[in-house]
């Protein structure tokens, strides 16, 4: 399998590493939307949010916290965005399971640009519903 960020994690690629932990490792992202731009990941391969183990999944998101206080710290940021493309469709060109930290200035030209949709007709209860039941 040919996957770039096992080979970031074996070695076997160029980073820059900025946290390492038995489970976890936190690198600058190439293509960064804003300067010091992160990347979590596990270790261990896995595809995406859906596929990673409680167990992995709960390192990656403390470790996560830990750099975003670290980035938020160093950078002086006024917030960030947290995310996780999941799937092609949702934008996810890696398909090994990352977290993108993402500092954000009051001053940045980067803007999220959502059409909002609205509810109607019970729609919003019907959604609801056939999620709940699909909660496990
Ligand atoms: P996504 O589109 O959510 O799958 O994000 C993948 C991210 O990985 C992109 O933001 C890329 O810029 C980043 N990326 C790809 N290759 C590398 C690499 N060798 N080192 C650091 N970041 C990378
Ligand atoms: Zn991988």
């Amino acid at each position: 399998m040919n996957c770039i960020f096992c080979d970031i994690v074996n070695g076997k690629a160029p980073s820059e590493i900025i946290f390492e932990d038995e489970h976890v490792l936190g690198f600058l992202d190439i293509r960064p939307l804003n300067y010091g731009h992160s990347l979590v990941i596990p270790k261990i391969h896995f595809e995406n949010f859906l596929d990673v183990p409680k167990s992995d999944l709960e390192s990656v998101v403390a470790a996560a916290q830990k750099i975003s206080e670290a980035i938020k710290l160093s950078m002086n940021t006024d917030g960030l965005n947290i995310v996780a493309n999941t799937g092609r469709a949702a934008g996810q060109t890696v398909f090994h399971f990352h977290f993108h930290i993402i500092p954000r200035f009051n001053s940045d030209d980067f803007h999220f640009k959502p059409v909002f949709k609205n509810y109607e007709n019970g729609l919003m209860k019907e959604l609801a519903d056939k999620i709940r039941k699909a909660v496990k």
